[in-house]
């Protein structure tokens, strides 16, 4: 079996706080993780250089994104190119399927966050083209605040012709792999099929909670605010901290390549 992450976010994020080398970093020496999706909200900045570095961690990464749709987040997989927010749940999911995409909702019914509802899930489910392109739901998240959002997500899902997921919707690094997805095989083709065939099980192996929000993520995002974040230049190498003065930009998707930054 593999294990997969599939909702991961990065500094290209307005409220991620790791770099993109520090995840593959982390990721290949702290979990058992197999494939990972970096997924930051309205943006696939991150992507290429993940993909890139990705053989040098062994790791494999999935292109991706997480859309705010109309109704609520949506995890677009296997995508290369932008797709703006504020689209309905169906016109993003076949501008998904334009690209040869898939699709996960991402943690149903939360509170606290933008989320799709059951409701909207079933509709999609009912369109003849969406369906084939909303394969999965987020029977785990493992970043909520509120971490009982998750009960809903369980029982819901149960009936739907759906891949049950389990994801770390991680914005630091020590969340990373705290939810997973189990599938047959290894690789990202495998995982492809195990979504859309719905053989996907779900691991838990932690929850973000109140307390790791205060005593883990908000020092994070406050350094952060001030231009640090925790770098890796090589997979030999130890993580460590590093000043970008671009960061408070870089979800803007104007800040230039940070990755050409580091390394020049
Ligand atoms: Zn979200
Ligand atoms: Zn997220």
């Amino acid at each position: 079996m593999g294990l997969a992450d599939l909702h991961i976010h990065s500094i290209y994020s307005h409220d991620g706080t790791a770099s993109i080398p520090a995840i593959l970093k982390y990721t290949s020496e702290k979990t058992d993780l197999d494939v990972i999706a970096i997924t930051d909200h309205d943006t696939l900045n991150g992507v290429k250089q993940a993909m890139d570095l990705a053989p040098k961690y062994g790791l494999q990464v999935i292109p991706g994104c997480e859309i705010s749709t109309a109704q609520g987040h949506l995890l677009g997989l296997f995508m290369n190119n932008r797709i703006p927010a504020g689209l309905s749940l169906i016109e993003t999911l076949l501008r998904i399927g334009e690209q040869g995409g898939l699709a996960i909702a991402a943690h149903p019914e939360a509170r606290g966050t933008s989320s799709l509802s059951f409701e909207d899930i079933r509709s999609a489910l009912d369109h003849p083209f969406a369906r084939q392109i909303l394969v999965g739901v987020e029977a785990f998240n493992g970043g909520l605040i509120y971490t009982r959002s998750n009960t809903p997500a369980v029982v819901n899902s149960a009936h739907l012709p759906v891949a049950r997921t389990g994801n770390s919707d991680a914005h630091i690094l020590s969340m990373i792999g705290k939810g997973a997805t189990y599938f047959p095989g290894t690789g990202i083709d495998d995982l492809r099929i195990a979504l859309k065939s719905h053989q996907t099980h779900v691991a838990s192996f932690g929850n973000l909670g109140a307390s790791q929000v205060i005593t883990g993520y908000v020092p994070q995002f406050l350094l952060r605010l001030l231009g640090w974040t925790i770098w890796n230049n090589d997979p030999s190498e130890p993580l460590k901290y590093a000043r970008i003065h671009s960061l408070s930009t870089l979800s803007r998707n104007r800040a230039g390549d940070l990755y050409q930054q580091m390394t020049s």
